[in-house]
């Protein structure tokens, strides 16, 4: 029934859904069937970032949250395909690059950038004059290290909702990255220890502050090694990157050192020269959280949309449906009723705030 035909071009924008019969149309959406374990597509016999092994399975991006090893078959990008294989090593991986499309049974899939980190995708879904956008996570703000994301109209919007509470707000940017060089201008002798997500946030941060002048070398923890790495393979240039391990204490004077945040508050970090603890996350907007994390130097940056981008998203896309994965779902839910599109969390377990 799967006829697993090699990917051919795909423009999303070319046959757009939302013809004014298929307005009088019931539910949406009813060919998907969201379960506990991940988005299953009966007629395609796939599942969306599924939590458990699946024989096919359609991966959004490389965050451990949504790709696990152990599927019989991964569908994603290339990207995506590389950073499994680095994390779990080889996968039964079929690559679909971004503007491509395959079909399964009577299901025509197919993949866009999502502007989360380097590969991720949102899954578009066509079936019987129907589509549903699964978007992963995504954000709509630009990212020097991963295709921006593009926007699908489509019937049923399946968004997540990380940060979907009104008072997330991310700052700019830059606002927020200049206060790394701002700190280490100010004390010379430290070092500033950036915390960082090791998938995405991290390349984002190096990326970001090599665009603003930063050309000093950049210190690793060791556990960042592998993704950085694999970026510049991909073509995102992150300049002078060293191992901390390596490095003198007078040598990291004045510099940036770059840790998983479960580094922060280990031994690991007591070699470094008096470490002005900082940490990119948009949970920094939450001052008890930097507390918590004993953070000095909050950094909010965020690989997830804010509200606004969320909210923003849904009306650009205008959606019949909205269907919600993990984060706050009940605010989404609630703003949607107000503005009269119909929505509806999904339980699905396994997720995390993985931006922590
Ligand atoms: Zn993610
Ligand atoms: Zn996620």
């Amino acid at each position: 029934m799967i006829d697993n035909a090699r990917p051919k071009s795909f423009d999303p924008l070319a046959s757009l859904p939302g013809a004014p019969h298929i307005r009088t149309m019931p539910a949406p959406g009813r060919w998907i069937d969201p379960r506990p374990e991940g988005i299953y597509v009966p007629a395609a016999d796939a599942w969306i970032d599924p939590s458990t092994p699946k024989p096919r399975a359609l991966v959004t991006h490389g965050h451990a949250d949504h790709a696990r090893g152990g599927h019989g078959e991964v569908w994603a990008t290339p990207e995506t395909l590389a950073i499994m294989a680095a994390r779990y090593g080889p996968q039964n991986g079929v690559p679909v690059a971004y503007g491509e499309s395959v079909t399964m049974g009577p299901v025509e899939v197919g993949f866009v950038p999502a502007g989360h980190v380097l590969g991720s995708a949102q899954i578009v879904l066509d079936h019987g004059g129907e589509r549903v956008v699964v978007s992963g996570d995504y954000k709509r703000r630009p990212d020097p290290t991963c295709a921006a994301f593009q926007p699908v109209p489509c019937d049923v919007f399946v968004t997540e909702a990380t940060f979907g509470l009104p008072v997330f707000r991310h700052p700019e940017t830059i606002d927020e990255l200049a206060k790394i060089d701002a700190a280490l201008l100010a004390e010379p002798d430290r070092c500033v220890l950036v915390g960082a997500y090791a998938l995405g946030t991290a390349q984002r941060v190096i990326r970001e502050l090599r665009d603003m002048g930063h050309v000093h070398p950049i210190y690793l923890h060791g556990a960042l090694q592998k993704l950085c790495d694999l970026y510049v393979e991909h073509g995102v240039d992150l300049g002078d990157l060293r191992p901390a391990m390596e490095a003198t204490k007078d040598e990291l004077r004045g510099r940036v050192v770059m840790a998983p945040p479960s580094a922060l508050g280990d031994r690991w970090s007591r070699r470094l020269p008096d470490p002005i603890t900082a940490m990119a996350s948009g949970w920094m907007r939450v001052r008890q959280r930097a507390r918590q994390r004993q953070v000095e130097l909050p950094i909010i940056l965020s690989d997830h949309a804010d509200w606004d981008e969320l909210t923003t998203t849904i009306r650009e896309l205008a959606p019949r449906e909205v269907w919600v994965t993990h984060g706050r779902e009940d605010a989404l839910v609630h703003w949607c009723a107000l503005h009269q599109i119909k929505a509806r969390a999904l339980d699905l377990v396994g997720f995390e705030d993985e931006d922590d």
